[in-house]
């Protein structure tokens, strides 16, 4: 079986062979490469120059005609779907050692806690009376959460969904086997979301070096393929931030068209998660990703991999989050506080027990937002699996 760890390394090669050649495209050039775009996928040189804008100080021209580009292509005066995924956090124990994650096992003043199968049921109910229908299951590295484990938690939210169309349960934790993952789709499970952080391999050793499971980048990166193979669909994506950010942008790029060859589907999701200080304490960040930067990328993913959209985060304040947003795009406006119990009220313990700090919504206020700019959000979107990813098969440009 051909694994995303057996190509990599050739990817990687081009990719940096690509970046050390780019130079940011002139107007004419911009113009030239946008009208490109609409006949035909670019190329990953032709997409370093896109993602150029975003390091460039002196390209606000271009970055701004990149904007209204998009906006023209993706996002109508009315119409616009926000695709909805309520994650309820089920395990913040975790053996690994990320240092800009809370749940990191070196953090002795974590409140941690391990939903029982009942506390489950009550998160699941919080979620469903909100008309969540796509849920989320999301555990640290909890050496507790065995197969046998997660299929019981996975069956236990399936059939609270039942099945209703448009519903469906994702998992969110570390890499599992081939054979877990057929456990788990056999119990209802439709897909996974695993953010690769970074496929710099010198940069995710820096990072992830204490971490006993996730250190082990290989097996990590294959782990999207173990569950494409079984049947699932994926979400991936960077951490912005680990790493030099055009770099694990095109990576990532790189990444979804191999899962569109390779498998006939790609991701039906693209990550965009940004590195930021947690519970009021500062990170040394590697690489500062500026705004100009992140959005730049998230444009420049569209463009890229226009089937997938992308998943606007939590982490990021609503104002960027409406700036960016584009028909098709994941949204999610509550997250539980990112922690276990977080949507029963009383059991919050801010900052102390969430992974990372979020900017909770209400959602009044959303949908007034929301509508104002021609986006209404539907939380029954999951049709027949891999059925949405399915489209990325004709975006092989490389
Ligand atoms: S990012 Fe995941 S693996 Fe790393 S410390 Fe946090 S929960 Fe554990």
């Amino acid at each position: 079986m051909t694994t995303f760890s057996t190509v990599c390394p050739e990817k990687n090669s081009e990719v940096r062979r690509i970046l050390g050649r780019v130079r940011c495209p002139s107007l004419r050039r911009l113009e030239e490469l946008l009208a490109q775009s609409r006949a035909e996928p670019l190329g990953l040189p032709e997409l370093a120059e896109l993602f150029e804008i975003g390091a460039s100080t002196e390209a606000s021209t271009q970055f701004e005609m990149l904007r209204s580009f998009v906006r023209e292509q993706w996002r109508g005066v009315d119409g616009n779907r926000l695709r909805y995924v309520a994650p309820i956090y089920v395990s913040s124990f975790c053996v690994d050692a990320c240092p800009y994650c809370n749940f990191s096992a070196l953090r002795k003043e974590t409140v941690r806690r391990r939903l029982t199968i009942d506390e489950l049921d009550a998160e699941i109910g919080a979620v469903m009376a909100r008309d969540a229908r796509v849920i989320e299951l999301v555990f640290a590295t909890d050496p507790e959460f065995d197969a046998a484990e997660l299929v019981r938690y996975i069956a236990r939210t399936v059939d609270a969904l039942g099945d209703q169309e448009g519903s469906g349960v994702l998992l969110c934790t570390e890499y599992l086997s081939s054979e877990t993952y057929r456990e788990l789709s056999e119990a209802g499970l439709r897909g996974i979301v695993q953010w690769d952080e970074t496929l710099d391999e010198d940069a995710y050793a820096r990072w992830h070096a204490a971490s006993p499971r996730k250190r082990e980048f290989r097996a990590r990166m294959d782990n999207q393929d173990r569950a494409l193979a079984a049947g699932l669909d994926v979400a991936t994506g960077a951490l912005f931030g680990l790493a030099e950010f055009r770099y694990d942008a095109l990576m990532q790029v790189a990444r979804a068209r191999y899962f569109a060859e390779e498998y006939g589907r790609g991701p039906f999701v693209l990550g965009t998660a940004r590195l930021k200080p947690i519970g009021g304490r500062e990170l040394r960040l590697e690489t500062c990703v500026s705004d100009r930067a992140y959005e730049t990328a998230l444009m420049v993913y569209k463009i890229a991999v226009p089937a997938a959209g992308r998943w606007l985060q939590t982490r990021e304040t609503f104002e960027l989050n409406l700036r960016n947003m584009l028909d098709g795009d994941v949204f999610t406006y509550r997250c539980g506080d990112v922690q276990p119990g977080g949507y029963g009220a009383a059991a919050v313990v801010p900052l102390r027990g969430g992974q990372f700090g979020v900017n909770e919504l209400e959602r009044d206020f959303v949908d007034r937002e929301l509508a104002a700019r021609g986006f209404r959000i539907d939380y029954e979107w999951m049709s027949g699996a891999g059925a949405w990813a399915a489209a990325l098969q004709s975006v092989s440009g490389s």
